[in-house]
């Protein structure tokens, strides 16, 4: 192709065509959008596997690292694709291993992801939108409107751009930065299910980033009407962030429950397909002083979920400045934890990470959105 002056080339291929064409990513498009992207291009099938292969095990960042595939393929895709991430607008790194980015899609809007190493482990937690609608009164990211959901490409982008830093290229079979995958960063992952799925099929793809389905939770705080496509589509882990054990108090902190209240939410549990002794359901409950952590609250919890096979996770609450409530205190917190591990019930008490680098999830956004603001203004009044 490239030894043919350009006039005789079909219009598509004219170079100050695909100039004129914006590059489009390649990261987010499932299997088979890739391997249609490739037989428009006239390549043979097997291309698409090996540059699946190159973009998600290998982490390749330019096409021309892809040494597989020929000069000329290679420069047929450069000038259409990009492989580009998520830039990491900050880079945070705690004295206990815990990194945060805050990372900058090609719209420049904002959304944070947590690395969490651990003896055992390494988990990802990952947003699914920017801002979220739910309001829960306790969550900084509450306090942030919905400004979109987070794009399937974008989704899988928080997972390069994490696995780019953390130097983990090609995906190692054994020892692993990245073993576990939460999303649990900012927003609601069942309001922006579609992106979420299809970005987790990619990360679960066996020839890519092969991340199982047991290592893959997703948290909701309670979608009832989604929650079994979740497990029947995607068969994942779920998390349910049930903080309260009666509709008054949980109507007040997580304001979704008014929709799907308590009952209607426990239901969609018992029911989650393939939950069982083995895959439990993981119930979140944070902390809060006075609102939700008597001895009375507990028993209760112990009670309502004594028939879905479940563990619980106590969160200490984090705080943020003007948070309208406070953590329940230490001995609270192990009373508490008592009385729902007597009832054979698996509780552990969230430990808090990377203190030192952030507070809550979606403070970082907040600051970056306030400080190009007071940058905005002080352009605008310098001018
Ligand atoms: N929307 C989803 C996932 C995002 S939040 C959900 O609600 O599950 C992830 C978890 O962090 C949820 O359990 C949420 O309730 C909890 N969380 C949010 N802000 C918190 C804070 N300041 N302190 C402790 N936990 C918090």
């Amino acid at each position: 192709m490239s030894a043919l002056p350009p006039t005789d080339l079909p219009p598509s291929d004219r170079p100050e065509n695909a100039a004129a064409e914006p590059r489009r990513p390649l990261i987010g498009l499932s299997r088979e959008e890739l391997a249609a992207e490739i037989a428009g291009l006239g390549e043979p099938a097997f291309r698409a596997r090996q540059l699946w292969h190159w973009i998600y095990h290998q982490g390749a960042r330019s096409f021309d690292a892809m040494t597989t595939l020929s000069k000329a393929f290679r420069a047929k895709l450069a000038e259409r694709y990009t492989l580009d991430r998520p830039a990491a607008a900050r880079d945070l790194a705690s004295i206990d291993g815990t990194r945060k980015w805050l990372l900058r899609f090609a719209d420049g809007q904002e959304a944070e992801c947590v690395h969490i190493p651990e003896e055992e482990r390494g988990t990802l937690c990952v947003s699914s939108q920017v801002g979220c609608t739910l309001s829960c009164r306790f969550c900084h990211t509450g306090t942030q409107r919905l400004v979109r959901n987070i794009e399937a490409g974008e989704i899988v982008g928080q997972f390069m751009t994490a696995k780019d830093a953390l130097g983990e290229w090609p995906t190692p079979t054994y020892d692993r930065a990245i073993t576990n995958v939460v999303m649990m960063g900012m927003g609601e992952p069942l309001y922006n299910f579609d992106n979420v799925a299809k970005a987790l099929r990619i990360v679960m793809d066996g020839e890519g980033l092969s991340l199982s389905r047991r290592r893959i939770t997703l948290s909701t705080a309670g979608v009832v009407p989604m929650i079994k496509r979740c497990g029947e589509e995607l068969g994942v882990n779920l998390a349910v962030s049930l903080h309260a054990v009666s509709d008054h108090i949980r109507d007040v902190i997580v304001p979704l429950n008014k929709k799907y209240p308590l009952e209607e939410l426990l239901a969609a549990c018992r029911e989650y397909p393939g939950v069982n002794n083995a895959r439990r359901i993981t119930f979140e409950y944070v902390m809060l002083k006075g609102v939700n952590d008597t001895p009375a609250d507990a028993r209760e919890l112990a009670r309502l979920l004594r028939d879905i096979p479940a563990k619980v996770n106590l969160i200490p609450f984090n705080a943020w400045p003007g948070a309208p409530y406070e953590c329940s205190d230490a001995a609270t917190i192990e009373a508490f934890t008592e009385i729902v591990a007597a009832a054979r019930l698996t509780a552990t008490v969230r430990t808090p990470r990377g203190r030192d680098i952030m507070a809550a999830c979606g403070q970082l956004k907040s600051d970056s959105v306030k400080l190009r603001k007071s940058e905005r203004l002080a352009a605008s009044l310098a001018s």
